[in-house]
């Protein structure tokens, strides 16, 4: 089968590979159709290989049933669904808890396994994958159910974990209207009564979260804690979601979140070590006011989003893309071209 593969640290390519086996707890799932994150390039920029053997990238995965382990109940072959991405241990305190997404087995600042990241992902004609990971999504599109699995699942679970903050009257500041932002933006829409703020570099990303129901789009900027500062009476927002991650979010997400507010880092952008973190926490920080790292989700987040997307609240701006094009459409994504969420199809 073919695979877009993460050869060596920068440079992926299509490879032929075997299709996977599968131990007595998997499933093998039929891909159709992968989604293309940010954290992908991440992946690819990072200077150093993560991984002996190559790689399958791809951790938004949409497909179909193929195979059944021997020790598998309740799935069969043809069922339609999404994969649940933190492949955790199941039994933790915080697994049994609902919170899979810190399993404790990941250590304190590790994150749980997950496909394309660790093991091998879904950009790819078949994937491996535990049978508990595999979520139903009824006649969801592919292409749409995909980015649901990521994009959706921890825009998600960052605008659940604001939901105090998120009352009537109050604002939500989006910064970075990409893959994950312009479907929060829907999903605040559909779950909150909050103005709600976008914040982008461009024109494109401005209009894609105009479309996607903020009420204001904002270009980021020196002006942009200003103007935020200035729509909320000089309080600031009461959450601020950045799905970029890097200094100069940062800085803006905590000289613009309200006493009492939410500040969600999402995005991994990274920056200098110490000044992201800094700020929060220092003289600049409101009163009462939280900041989470926020990761991924929980499987009841997923299942949410899923019927978000069933009920026509949540549609995924989705380019599509064939998987031989998949180093092409990373390109794009990294130089930011991409309108929404790019998926593979292979
Ligand atoms: P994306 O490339 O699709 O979108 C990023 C958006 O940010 C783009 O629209 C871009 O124009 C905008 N942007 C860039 N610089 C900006 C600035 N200075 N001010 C305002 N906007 C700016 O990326 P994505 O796939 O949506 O991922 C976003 C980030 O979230 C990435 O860092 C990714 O690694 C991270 N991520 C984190 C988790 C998690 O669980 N914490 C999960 C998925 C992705
Ligand atoms: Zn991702």
């Amino acid at each position: 089968m073919r695979a877009l593969q993460l050869v060596d640290a920068g440079t992926v390519e299509i490879r032929e590979v075997p299709v996977p086996e599968i131990g007595p707890s998997d499933l093998l799932v039929r891909v159709g159709a992968a989604g293309i994150c940010h954290s992908d390039l991440h992946l690819l920029h990072f200077p150093v290989k993560i991984r002996e053997e190559p790689l399958t990238l791809g951790h938004e995965i949409a497909g179909t049933i193929e195979a059944v382990g021997s020790e598998v109940d309740g799935r069969h072959t043809g069922e339609r669904g999404v994969i649940y991405l933190c492949w955790s241990c199941g039994v933790c305190r915080e697994c049994i808890s609902g919170n899979e997404n810190v399993c404790l087995a990941a250590g304190r600042t590790a994150m749980p396994p997950c496909p394309g990241l660790g093991p091998d992902g879904g950009m790819a004609e078949y994937v491996r994958v535990p049978a508990r990971s595999f979520v139903p999504i009824g006649d969801l599109d592919f292409e749409q159910a995909a980015p649901i699995a990521d994009a959706a699942l921890t825009s998600y679970h960052a605008v659940r974990g604001a939901r105090e903050q998120l009352q009537p009257g109050s604002t939500a500041v989006v910064i970075g209207v990409g893959g994950l932002g312009h479907v929060a933006v829907q999903i605040l829409r559909a779950t909150s009564a909050a103005r709600i703020v976008a914040v982008d570099v461009g024109p494109e990303q401005l209009d894609l979260a105009t479309r996607c129901g903020a009420d204001l789009a904002l270009e980021s900027g020196p002006e942009s804690v200003r103007q935020i500062l200035d729509l909320t009476g000089g309080r600031g927002a009461d959450a601020v979601f950045d799905f970029v991650g890097i200094d100069a979010t940062a800085r803006m997400s905590v000289e613009s979140v309200a006493p009492n507010g939410a500040y969600r880092m999402v995005g991994l952008g990274g920056g200098v070590p110490g000044v992201t973190a800094e700020p929060a926490g220092g003289p600049g920080w409101p009163w009462g006011a939280s900041v989470r790292k926020s990761y991924g989700g929980t499987r009841r987040d997923l299942v949410d989003s899923i019927a978000l997307a069933q009920a026509g609240l949540l549609t995924v701006a989705v380019e599509r893309f064939d998987l031989d094009e998949g180093r092409a459409a990373l390109d794009r994504l990294d130089a930011g071209a991409i309108r929404g969420r790019a998926v593979l199809v292979p």
